[in-house]
């Protein structure tokens, strides 16, 4: 061949080809379509799957993927993420503030990139969702969050179950406004809604428990800003929730997560228990739970890993990066990690991570590790002495969550004032103040019990989680929140001489975002027939060494009989149980037929 015959241009535009050439491509595309009968050109030149139908042109680029699923398959949300990156956005976000302009549907979509969330038409206002890390705020960030609250929201802020700060009522044309202040504060709501991994948790007392294995705050706040720094960890199929639990007395709920990383000791002695030559030497290690989604009645399973402390970042960044390539993006309900491991089996998910991984992951039998301790139920509520001598923490019970701007500015002076400064948020959307020297604890109590502050482990709002509900997010069907204050206040007027503390769960949709199957009692809303708000009723759930998915015992029950309702309930369960017997030892013990007839 000929030089003449290396590109196209001078193929096609100047002479064309030779006779010489055209017998020897015929003979070239003929024999091709001998050995390979799919292949043929069509009259166009093309090169097709059919000369004759000319269906496929193989010549073209293929479809284009996201990790291995075609473009065309993706939900709405993967093709808007590709369309444009929500990271990328910022001019996008100053122009709608400068225009004070509410977003459509995808940029709705893409702000929550960036913790901003437009709620209409529950509210036509945003949200936005912080990231805090371990749940540990200063004074002065707390400060500085009351004065945005008050200065550019509704003046008020919502404690998560995710140990978060959310704060509404934002009006479009501020959204850059308050980006920036929170960053001013040193803080940050990057990554907190959309498909990104949620605030990492954390035993809420870490680094002050007396019986905690590990402080797990260098891990969360590892992982937080290793999340931070790098894209490849944003835009997963779906959210994703990780949690850090040290062993310390509040359960921090690490099982209801996608990863829960679980301290746990291991001694000669349970090593010697399991009989074997397990690959490990005493010391404090991490067990690795896997799969949690409580919205869809799973808890997350022991894998049988066990991960030294100095490799957990890295094994939370694998296991992610292997959701984010394997996990389904065609389908929003199946898009969680949970699915990824009933399609592969864990052992596939783990031989996964270790191809990302340069070290080897150990494993051990969860016997062969001491058993944890049991949590300290409502351990959030009141004072508690630290592991160090002389101080003190002080669980401060807030309404569900919700502190006004005026409480925020409140409890951060009395860290500064009776402790070093710091507070910590719960899971329990409670907050603590540590480090309280022991001879102030009396005096801050006072001072929180008068200002309204629940110190009372036994009193009912202490267990009490509701989701935002429909004043805030348009997916509820009920006020959750409403009608968890006034269950509340019932509970706590009537005393119905119940002496163990009782967790109440209610959630407005079945997102579950107060994880109603995992409260001693979960109130899933509803809207009943006439078009009122109710709820359906699950007892005897639990977390951590009370694990279990709360059963179904009623259905549709109107808002206005749940007080009722729960009375009965404790009343019964006041005459029926056994000594020493818990509320969700109780509630198992008995089929939920019996449950439906004692109570009915
Ligand atoms: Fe909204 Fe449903 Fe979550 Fe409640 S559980 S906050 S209603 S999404």
């Amino acid at each position: 061949m000929t030089n003449e015959m290396s590109t196209g241009k001078d193929m096609g535009e100047s002479r064309g080809f030779s006779e010489e050439q055209k017998r020897c491509l015929e003979e070239t595309l003929g024999g091709l379509a001998q050995l390979l009968p799919f292949a043929g050109v069509s009259a166009d030149g093309r090169i097709t799957a059919s000369p004759l139908l000319a269906p496929v042109n193989l010549a073209a680029p293929a479809e284009a993927m996201l990790h291995g699923t075609p473009v065309g398959d993706l939900t709405k949300q993967e093709k808007w993420k590709l369309d444009e990156n929500p990271l990328d956005i910022w001019e996008k976000l100053v122009a709608h503030a400068e225009a004070g302009r509410r977003p459509d549907e995808p940029d709705t979509f893409r702000f929550k990139y960036h913790g901003l969330f437009y709620v209409a038409p529950a509210q036509d206002s945003f949200m936005v969702r912080l990231r805090v890390p371990a749940g540990i705020l200063t004074a002065h960030q707390m400060h500085g969050l009351a004065d945005l609250a008050s200065d550019l929201g509704g003046g008020y802020a919502h404690v998560t179950t995710r140990a978060n700060i959310q704060i509404r009522e934002l009006k479009p044309r501020d959204i850059v406004r308050v980006l920036v202040r929170l960053q001013e504060l040193g803080l940050t709501s990057r990554g907190s809604g959309a498909d990104n991994i949620r605030n990492i948790t954390a035993s809420p007392t870490s680094g002050f428990d007396p019986g905690e294995l590990i402080d797990v705050r260098p891990f969360a706040k590892g992982l937080h800003h290793y999340i931070l720094n790098h894209r490849d960890l944003y835009g997963l199929p779906r959210k994703f929730n990780i949690a850090f639990d040290g062993g310390g007395a509040v359960c921090a709920a690490a099982d209801t997560n996608d990863i829960g990383f679980v301290a746990c000791r291991v001694t000669r002695e349970s090593l010697a228990r399991r009989g074997d030559q397990p690959p490990a030497e005493p010391g404090i290690y991490f067990r690795v739970q896997l799969g949690g989604i409580t919205g869809h009645k799973d808890f997350a399973r022991d894998t049988g890993l066990l991960a030294r402390p100095s490799e957990i970042v890295a094994v939370a960044a694998a296991m992610v990066r292997v959701f984010s390539e394997n996990g389904d993006r065609t389908d929003r309900k199946k898009a969680r990690l949970k699915y990824l491991l009933e399609k592969w089996g864990a052992e596939k998910f783990i031989e996964e991570t270790q191809r990302r991984l340069a070290f080897p992951l150990a494993r051990l039998p969860v016997e062969a590790c001491e058993p944890p301790r049991p949590f300290a139920k409502h351990g959030w509520i009141g004072p508690h002495r630290q592991a160090q001598a002389g101080l003190s923490y002080v669980g401060v019970g807030l309404s569900l969550g919700r502190m006004s701007a005026r409480q925020m500015h409140q409890v951060a002076d009395f860290a500064a004032e009776h402790g070093s400064g710091e507070l910590r948020l719960t899971v329990w959307q409670n907050l603590l103040i540590p480090h309280v020297p022991d001879a102030s604890v009396g005096t801050l109590v006072r001072i929180l019990q008068k200002l309204g502050f629940s110190m009372d482990p036994a009193a009912a709002a202490g267990g009490f989680v509701a989701c935002t509900g429909n004043a805030g997010c348009r997916y509820s069907s009920t006020d959750t929140k409403g009608h968890a204050a006034q269950l509340a206040r019932h509970l706590d007027k009537r005393r119905p001489g119940i002496d163990v503390p009782i967790n109440v769960h209610f959630t407005g949709c079945p997102h579950s975002c107060a994880q109603h199957y995992c409260g001693d009692m979960g109130f899933l809303g509803t809207r009943l027939g006439d078009g009122s708000e109710g709820y359906h009723v699950v007892l005897g759930g639990g977390m951590g060494d009370e694990q279990g998915i709360a059963r179904e015992v009623f259905r549709g029950v109107r808002a206005g009989d749940v007080p009722g309702l729960v009375s009965r309930v404790l009343d019964t369960y006041g005459r029926d149980r056994r000594a020493g017997e818990t509320f969700v030892a109780w509630s198992r013990r008995h089929t939920v037929g019996e449950l439906q007839e004692l109570l009915s």
